[in-house]
């Protein structure tokens, strides 16, 4: 028998080290070019914010393909040559077999098994679908006290919390309810916040999630591509959980660091250019490749698609300005 959150971690460290996620599903860099281009210009303009600190590492949290890192790195080079020359690139990635493809990718890179490991220097990071992949544990509301769910033989076994859960309580406790916490992801968003209190820093997470907290079981499986037993055959499927951004903001807060968002990916895409980048990009191209152009950034910002459960959320150190797209 095993609490929830170490079946999860287990589970996914095999599943992230065997298994070619991208086979089961598909996210935004991959999607289109401009969302990598549209973070790394956001970097470039925070970078300013932050007063242009020289060394700063540019950190990806999970880059998977190592797209985004080098649609952004395209564009950096394009139009900040001053960012360009002062970062250094670190990337925070578990998977031996994913940091081969990256290492295709983004020659010159060094690599990170946790965030900890990554030097104490002035940070940019990005982190895209990568909050959604750690652990949570799960409580239900049982006769007016808390169990929580552990996994033994691929289902859920409830045992009796010590404590009530360290999570925000949903108002009106019924029998049943289900509440989570994300302990590894509040852990790094304090960390995270810590590191840009120190020193010049800010962070961009792109994840899917609720606007305010709220009750309820978010824990999903890809297995192929479809929707699986999330409890069953550890490690062949890939099991996320909604990102909890309320209380990643508190988090970063606690911790002294500023906050902003979370936005709708759709709004602070669009605010960034999203659709005119496609446009430019579509001139002179095929009519076939043009609409391919914009069904991809209709995709990602679209709110019936990626555009409104994908949220934009900011950590930065205190008293920096509002960074881009998060204006209003
Ligand atoms: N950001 C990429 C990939 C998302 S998939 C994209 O948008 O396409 C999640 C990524 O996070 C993978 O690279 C996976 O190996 C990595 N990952 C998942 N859990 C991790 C952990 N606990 N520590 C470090 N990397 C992790």
């Amino acid at each position: 028998m095993e609490r929830l959150d170490r079946f999860m971690a287990r589970a996914n460290a095999a599943y992230y080290a065997h298994q070619d996620p991208f086979r089961d599903f598909t996210t935004s860099p991959e999607i289109s070019q401009v969302f990598g281009e549209i973070l790394g210009l956001w970097a470039a303009v925070t970078w300013e914010l932050i007063g242009r600190p020289d060394p700063v590492l540019l950190v990806e949290l999970g880059p998977g393909r190592g797209t985004l890192m080098a649609d952004a790195l395209r564009a950096i080079g394009g139009v900040a040559p001053g960012f360009r020359a002062a970062l250094h690139l670190h990337l925070v990635e578990s998977s031996s077999r994913l940091r081969a493809i990256q290492a295709e990718r983004l020659p010159g890179v060094i690599w990170h098994s946790t965030l900890e490991a990554v030097p104490h220097e002035s940070v940019l990071v990005l982190a895209n679908e990568f909050l959604d992949a750690l652990p949570i544990r799960q409580f239900v509301r049982r006769r007016g006290g808390w169990m929580e769910r552990f996994v033994a033989d691929g289902q859920f076994v409830e045992i009796e919390a010590g404590l009530p859960p360290p999570a925000p309580l949903p108002q009106g406790e019924g029998e049943g309810v289900v509440v989570e916490c994300g302990e590894a992801g509040l852990a790094l968003a304090s960390s995270l916040a810590a590191r840009v209190v120190a020193r010049p820093g800010a962070a961009l997470f792109l994840d899917y999630g609720p606007e305010v907290s709220a009750p309820g079981d978010s824990l999903q499986a890809l297995r192929d591509g479809r929707p699986a037993d999330p409890l069953t055959m550890p490690g062949t499927a890939d099991l996320t959980a909604h990102v909890d951004f309320a209380a990643l903001a508190r988090a970063a807060m606690g911790a002294g660091a500023a906050v902003s968002g979370p936005v709708a990916q759709g709004l602070f895409l669009a605010r960034l250019g999203l659709f005119q980048r496609i446009n430019r990009l579509a001139t002179g191209k095929s009519p076939g490749h043009a609409a391919a152009l914009v069904e991809a950034g209709r995709r990602l910002a679209e709110p019936n698609r990626m555009g409104r459960l994908f949220k934009a959320l900011a950590i930065t150190s205190p008293a920096v300005p509002t960074p881009p797209g998060f204006e209003g």
